[in-house]
């Protein structure tokens, strides 16, 4: 199926974004059954054609561990057709090998198109890339993809180092920078020591891997790291998540109120934790039917990452579906003395308290209770007990609270080669 002619379906009738998405369906399920060895065996007892987006639920999920045990089942192209080769970081520790063909890579660079463009990202801009584009990972390949579809400059700078970046900021001139929010702040931070970040002119910060908007209380919340980020390069920052698996991404638009689904390549469901589908507002476990994925197709993939629905009109005209930031990892659920939290409640508390210069979360994993230990660095006039009392109002538990060297810990938390900042580990 051609999906590029379906380009604008985002700002179609929400009926008419329903009906693509049903006839893709069937397509793509036609297809699994026809080539996929994994599905074959799972979908043999099932009457494929009375599938439609109403009874997905009625089908299996698919598990990050399933792809790990059954890999070279899910792969429907002949090896002469692969053209990239990439690893998911696995559940037990293994990475788990992805493939893509010329036309997943073609795909790719669709979805990335489609997903800058929500933030309006043109052809005038110049894109600064702080994401390795090697090292195994897709996620800078498919940003320079993307620009270079939009037809802007980009700069691809990678996992480089602050007085890198800053050097390519001042001489090259970007608008647009890609990377870590965390990371970003840090660079804010190191160019303020020369000069106003402000004055530099970005514009625009396309953020990965951590939340800018988390759904609390029905409505969605900019973090603290969010508003940070803004303040300190006078800029907007737009939250954009995707998967290695998934090929899809979900970018935020210029009313920044969460990531927008696009339509044509994939089917969004959230599950609760018994794997029923839970209606928009509810958060529970993102799960993607990605479409036009050429060498390894799945169905109903679970992702691990908790997010919410949002189906509510956006005022930027689209009326695909949205997700809030990610508020946790489904596997990464901290159970302390009979309450349980996601490491990104903590990431909320400290992100904005002001005395606390970096901090890591340390958890060795129990079947009862775990055992949770939060370093932290703090600046020299502040009080151990006000980080204590912080965290306890908002997590209703006690964890112990340790303090450590600012440089010593820094080093943990950026560890030479990290991709993103480790401010949670698990063992
Ligand atoms: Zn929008």
């Amino acid at each position: 199926m051609n999906y590029k002619k379906y380009n604008n379906l985002s700002f179609a009738e929400r009926c008419e974004i329903r009906n693509v998405q049903d006839s893709m369906l069937q397509e793509h399920l036609q297809l699994l059954l026809r080539n996929s060895q994994f599905y074959k065996k799972l979908l043999k007892d099932i009457d494929i054609e009375t599938i439609s987006l109403e009874n997905l639920h009625k089908l299996p999920t698919t598990s990050k561990q399933d792809l790990e045990n059954h890999n070279s089942d899910f792969l429907i192209c002949p090896n002469n057709d692969i053209s990239e080769i990439v690893r998911s970081s696995g559940t037990s520790g293994h990475p788990t090998k992805i493939v893509y063909t010329k036309k997943d890579l073609e795909r790719l660079k669709y979805n990335e198109h489609q997903a800058l463009s929500n933030c309006e990202i043109r052809k005038s801009d110049t894109v600064l890339l702080t994401c390795t584009m090697d090292r195994c990972f897709i996620a800078g390949l498919a940003y320079f993809l993307g620009s270079q579809s939009i037809g802007a400059s980009t700069i691809r700078n990678g996992a480089n180092s602050l007085t890198s970046h800053l050097d390519l900021i001042q001489h090259l001139n970007p608008n647009v920078i890609i990377g870590v929010p965390s990371f970003l702040l840090k660079l804010a931070k190191f160019a303020e020591k020369e000069s106003n970040p402000t004055l530099l002119g970005i514009e625009k910060l396309i953020c990965i891997g951590e939340p800018l908007r988390l759904w609390e209380n029905g409505t969605l919340r900019t973090t603290q790291l969010c508003n940070k980020i803004e303040s300190a390069w006078g800029a907007k920052a737009f939250s954009t998540y995707a998967s290695t698996e998934m090929v899809t991404a979900f970018c935020e638009c210029r009313k920044q109120a969460g990531g927008h689904l696009i339509p044509e390549l994939a089917i969004i469901e959230i599950l609760d934790d018994d794997g029923t589908p839970v209606p928009p507002g509810t958060t529970g476990e993102i799960t993607i039917t990605p479409f036009h994925f050429e060498a390894m197709p799945i169905l109903r993939y679970k992702t691990g990452d908790m997010a919410t629905l949002i189906d509510t009109p956006c005022e930027c005209g689209r009326n695909s579906v949205r997700i809030s930031g990610i508020s946790g990892r489904k596997y990464q659920m901290i159970k302390c003395k009979g309450t349980t939290f996601y490491p990104p409640a903590v990431n909320a508390v400290l992100d904005g308290m002001s005395c606390v210069k970096e901090y890591q979360l340390r958890v060795e994993s129990n079947d009862l209770s775990d055992k949770v230990i939060l370093a932290v660095a703090l600046t020299e006039s502040a009080k151990l007990a006000e980080v204590e009392s912080a965290l306890n109002a908002a997590l209703r538990v006690k964890i112990n609270i340790i303090e450590e060297d600012h440089r010593e810990l820094s080093k943990k938390v950026f560890p030479v080669g990290a991709r993103k900042p480790i401010r949670f580990t698990m063992r």
